[in-house]
């Protein structure tokens, strides 16, 4: 996409997002922008940061991992959407500020052992599954409070809140009904006396939907970046 499209589309949805903030919320506790580059490339990125913007969301360690090095000049806060394989957890615990994809203990441990002790706790939200399904990633909701309880015990990591990729973005009834899952799920948390407070949800498909139903961080690819196309 030429420079000038991306810089229109970006601003569009940061408007967007100051609006339904405002409107379904106090306006003083604005939503969180997080660009998802994944496929784009680094050019993308830095015409985005010269825009202020400096919450960026990957997937692909691989992909992301060339990225830091061609935008290490850059103080760019880095967050980890994807599944994270054991064997790539360190290059994470190095250069990411946040995981919002936890979904088992292994890679918590993994991920704050990891985390050099010179660097602040790196921020992580549980994946969660409120979909039901067995095919999608996250832990099931009636999990994720003993996740969260052995999370909180980790030196090198600070547990921030809960993200989900509802499955149900066609379907307004079922989709609300996951958000709001997750808005209950996060309550129960808090209620167990853990200092949460991040939803991690709305993509560029259910990003009014998600906003409306409390959350507090949208991941955004599309609406800004354009239509991916993944290397076969
Ligand atoms: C790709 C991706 C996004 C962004 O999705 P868009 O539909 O392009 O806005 C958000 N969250 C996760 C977990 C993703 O994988």
């Amino acid at each position: 996409m030429n420079q000038n499209s991306l810089i229109q589309n970006y601003q569009s949805v940061i408007n967007k997002v100051k609006q339904l903030s405002q409107q379904h919320r106090q306006s003083d506790s604005a939503v969180n922008l997080i660009a998802v580059s994944k496929t784009f490339p680094s050019a993308d990125i830095r015409t985005l940061y010269e825009q202020g913007q400096r919450h960026f969301g990957e997937n692909y360690i691989q992909e992301w991992t060339q990225k830091t090095i061609e935008l290490a000049d850059l103080d760019i806060e880095w967050h980890i959407i994807g599944q994270i394989q054991s064997n790539k957890s360190r290059i994470v615990a190095e250069k990411a500020a946040w995981v919002h994809t936890v979904d088992r203990e292994k890679i918590a441990k993994r991920l704050s052992e990891q985390r050099p002790v010179n660097l602040p706790p790196l921020n992580v939200c549980i994946e969660v599954n409120t979909s039901g399904s067995d095919a999608k990633h996250g832990v099931n909701p009636s999990d994720v409070l003993a996740l969260a309880q052995t999370i909180v015990t980790l030196p090198q990591l600070r547990l921030r809140g809960l993200m989900c990729v509802p499955s149900h973005m066609d379907d307004v009834v079922k989709l609300e009904q996951e958000l709001a899952l997750m808005q209950t799920l996060l309550q129960q948390l808090q209620a167990a006396g853990l200092a949460v407070d991040v939803l991690s949800m709305g993509m560029s498909a259910d990003m009014e939907a998600a906003i409306a139903a409390g959350s507090t961080h949208v991941r955004i690819g599309s609406a800004i970046f354009g239509h991916r196309h993944y290397p076969a």
